[in-house]
C-alpha cells in the first residue's frame, strides 16, 4: 500500500518550487518530483535581470538559489518522471520511472518545451545570439538586428516589443497569411524598422561561437538570402509538457485551463506556470501561481 501524501507537485521549476515551499510552511506532507534538474528552465536562460532581489544572475546561478530553498526547507525531493496521472477513489495515482505516488491534491506545474525549428547550429548557438524568449533576453540586442522566425500572435507581439529596442527587425514567416490578428500584425508594419518577409523560411544558421546571420529561403522561388542579424528569435511555440496527463483537463493545445484558485475542472487537481494557457510566460508569475495554488490547496484540504 502507497504512502498518501498530501499533495504531489509535478516539476520543480519556479512554479512548483514556490507551491513546495508555501505548502510544507503550512506544515502539509508533499513529495516534489522532478524529472530533469531543479529549477526548470530557469537553468537554460542565459540571464535573468527581472527578478526581484537579484540584480542580474546566469539562469543556472538562480536555478541552484532555487534548489537550495527546497534543500533548506527540507522539501521531499524525488528525482523521477511521471508517466501517467488519473484520478480513482479521490486519490490522485502519479505513475513515475521509478515509483507511484498516492496523493490527496496535486500541483501540476511542468511547464512547456520550446519548439525548435530544427537546423544544425541551432543548439550551439543557443544563448549566443540564438533565444526562444524576446521578452527575456530582447534587451542583450539593443540597437542591433534581429530576425523572429514565426507568425503567431506571440512571435508577432514578441517582434513589436524587439521593433521598439532594436536597429532593425526582420520577421519571416513561412505562409503568406499570419495566424496572428491582423491589428498586430498592422502595428508591426507601422514600425519604420521592420521588415516583414514572407513566405520565407530559414536555412541555415550562420556563426560557430555566435549568431553572425541567417540564410532563408523563398518557398515558392527557392531563392535564398542572407540577413546580417546579431539575434535570432525562432517564435514558433511551445509544446506543454502535459502528455502523461489522464485527466480531463486539458485544451486543444495540451494546456490546462484553471480558475482564480489555480484549480482545474477536476477537483483537488491545480495547475500552475508556463502550462497555463497564456501569453506571457515568466518567472514571477510561475511563481506566484505556485503560491495562490498553495492557499487554495490549503483551504481544500481543510475542508
Ligand atoms: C531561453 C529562456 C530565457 C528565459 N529568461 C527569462 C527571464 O530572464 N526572466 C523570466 O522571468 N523568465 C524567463 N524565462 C521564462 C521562465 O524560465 C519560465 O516562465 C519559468 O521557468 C516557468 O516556470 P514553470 O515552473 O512553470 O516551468 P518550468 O520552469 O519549465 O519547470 C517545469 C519543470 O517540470 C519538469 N517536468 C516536466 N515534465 C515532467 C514530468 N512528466 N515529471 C516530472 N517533472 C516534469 C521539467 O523538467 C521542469 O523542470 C525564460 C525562458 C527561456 C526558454
Amino acid at each position: 500500500m502507497n504512502k498518501v501524501y498530501d499533495c504531489v507537485i509535478i516539476g520543480a521549476g519556479p512554479s512548483g518550487i514556490g507551491c513546495a515551499l508555501a505548502l510544507k510552511d503550512k506544515g502539509f506532507d508533499i513529495a516534489l518530483v522532478e524529472a530533469s534538474t531543479p529549477g526548470g528552465k530557469v537553468n537554460i536562460a542565459p540571464r535573468v535581470d527581472n527578478y526581484p532581489g537579484q540584480k542580474e544572475i546566469p539562469g543556472p546561478d538562480l536555478a541552484v538559489l532555487f534548489y537550495q530553498r527546497v534543500l533548506d526547507h527540507n522539501i521531499n525531493f524525488i528525482g523521477d518522471e511521471i508517466k501517467s496521472l488519473t484520478k480513482e477513489n479521490d486519490l490522485f495515482i502519479s505513475k513515475g520511472n521509478n515509483d507511484t505516488y498516492v496523493s490527496k491534491t496535486v500541483y501540476i506545474a511542468s511547464g512547456t518545451t520550446e519548439r525548435k525549428i530544427g537546423l544544425p547550429k541551432e543548439d550551439q548557438l543557443f544563448g549566443h545570439g540564438l533565444s526562444y524568449c524576446a521578452l527575456c533576453d530582447g534587451h542583450f540586442f539593443k540597437g542591433q538586428d534581429v530576425l523572429v522566425i514565426g507568425g503567431g500572435n506571440s512571435a508577432l507581439k514578441e517582434a513589436i516589443y524587439l521593433a521598439g529596442i532594436t536597429n532593425h527587425t526582420y520577421l519571416i514567416h513561412r505562409r503568406n497569411e499570419f495566424r496572428g490578428s491582423n491589428k498586430i500584425v498592422d502595428e508591426l508594419k507601422s514600425f519604420k524598422n521592420v521588415t516583414i518577409l514572407t513566405p520565407y523560411i530559414p536555412v541555415e544558421f550562420l556563426g560557430e561561437d555566435k549568431l553572425e546571420g541567417v540564410v532563408i529561403q523563398h518557398r515558392e522561388t527557392g531563392e535564398k538570402q542572407t540577413l546580417s542579424v546579431q539575434g535570432v528569435f525562432p517564435l514558433v511555440g511551445q509544446d506543454p509538457n502535459s502528455k502523461y496527463i489522464e485527466l480531463d483537463i486539458k485544451n486543444e493545445w495540451g494546456n490546462i485551463p484553471v480558475d482564480r484558485k489555480m484549480m482545474t475542472s477536476v477537483e483537488g487537481a491545480f495547475a500552475g506556470g508556463d502550462i497555463l494557457p497564456r501569453d506571457i510566460r515568466q518567472i514571477y508569475l510561475a511563481e506566484h501561481d505556485g503560491k495562490v495554488a498553495a492557499n487554495s490547496i490549503e483551504e481544500y484540504l481543510r475542508k
